[in-house]
């Protein structure tokens, strides 16, 4: 990866900053972070106004990518968030380190939320449906090709896939089942790690990360198959350290991690009568290169797949829908709305991200279905 230099206040990450484009606020930008960040003390601003507004960010990584200096929005958050703790964290360390006993909990008590609360409480019964969602009637039949013969493999289902749609989970081990894929001895990971290093967390995620790699090597290192974008940005992003500096192990690593959909796009397909007439393909912001989710949804849709809008944050943003709630709903509502601009009711949105899932179908109207793409395939 290209070193950083300096913010040069050019203002390309103005033209893909989510946050920018929904509000127009010049003091959200990746460009103020920056600035901001570079002075010895910004100026009219205590240093923890200053935190808090720097910390203002989805985390997406559209600024990165479109910066000529490499500067990285998401670097700078985490680190400032690193350093200035608050209840927002606690609060977000805890969903994610006991998603077993308190994601079910506060399933159960949103149900006596009205919505008309104000953010985040408002929304929660929706967001709390959302996580818990049963799939519709799938679409799609898919046999997967028999690709493999012997190869040890496990599933990397994520918090998500573990603790809200285990039926997402089941899909995914019969998909392995099918293309040959022997398991390896059943075993627990933790949480990706992303969340928690976005969120400034970071001695949780190096904990998580040492977690999972001991796991890992303890079941013989095989191969780990994905379905979920974000955990597989979060996987990818382990560094040589997290090895103990082991450069084979290492490399070992990052060839074994394996998106579900880069396996599935060439089984056979049967559709069922029941596929909608317009399908939307949601690009989650951290979708790898090649995207296959896309690559296969193209497939199942054939010509009911509406033209792709690339350029869409769903505006989960981690942590700072507990920060800036109603920041994550406008670009959660925007992002919805330009989606499903040209379609009709009935038509179904699908992706490749858990928290886009739960982000998207919590904002969109009820026309709408929101899933992943696991949830139309037979
Ligand atoms: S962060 Fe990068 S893209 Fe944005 S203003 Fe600075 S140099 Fe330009
Ligand atoms: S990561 Fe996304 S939301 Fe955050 S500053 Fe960069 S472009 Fe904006």
């Amino acid at each position: 990866m290209a070193t950083p230099k300096a913010c040069v206040q050019c203002g390309k990450c103005l033209d893909v900053c989510p946050l920018f484009k929904v509000t127009g606020r010049e003091e959200l930008t990746p460009r103020a972070k920056f600035f901001l960040d570079g002075l010895d003390s910004p100026d009219g601003l205590s240093e923890k106004d200053f935190k808090s507004l720097a910390g203002l960010c989805l985390g997406c990584g559209r600024c990165e990518e479109n910066c000529p200096q490499n500067m990285s929005g998401p670097k700078l958050v985490s680190a400032l968030r690193s350093k200035s703790k608050d209840f927002k964290q606690t609060c977000w360390d805890l969903w994610l380190s006991h998603p077993g006993f308190i994601w079910p909990l506060a399933a159960a008590l949103s149900k006596f939320s009205p919505e008309s609360l104000p953010e985040p409480i408002g929304s929660s019964k929706k967001r709390m449906k959302s996580l818990f969602a049963k799939s519709p009637d799938s679409w799609a039949k898919l046999t997967p090709d028999l690709k493999f013969e012997d190869r040890k493999a496990l599933l990397f289902k994520g918090c998500v896939g573990n603790y809200a749609r285990e039926d997402w989970a089941i899909k995914a081990e019969r998909f392995m089942d099918g293309l040959g894929l022997v398991r390896a001895p059943e075993c627990d990971f933790a949480c990706c790690g992303s969340s928690y290093g976005s969120a400034g967390l970071l001695d949780r995620q190096a904990k998580a990360h040492k977690f999972n790699v001991d796991t890992w090597k303890a079941v013989d290192c095989p191969l780990l198959i994905i379905f979920c974008t974000t955990c597989l940005k979060g996987l990818k992003e382990y560094s040589l350290d997290d090895f103990g500096g082991d450069e084979d192990l290492f490399d070992k690593w990052q060839s074994s991690l394996m998106p579900l959909s880069s396996l599935l796009v060439d089984g056979d397909i049967t559709i069922l009568e029941n596929r909608p007439n317009q399908v939307i393909y949601h690009k989650p912001c951290h979708a790898p290169v090649p995207d296959y989710d896309l690559q296969l949804i193209e497939k199942i849709t054939e010509d009911r797949l509406l033209p792709v809008q690339k350029d869409l944050c769903c505006g989960f943003g981690g942590v700072m829908q507990l920060g800036a709630p109603d920041l994550s709903k406008q670009v959660g509502e925007s992002c919805a709305e330009t989606l499903t601009k040209n379609a009709h009711a009935g038509a179904q949105i699908l992706t490749g991200c858990s928290a886009c899932v739960i982000q998207l179908a919590t904002h969109t109207k009820n026309d709408f279905f929101t899933g992943h793409w696991l949830d139309i395939l037979e």
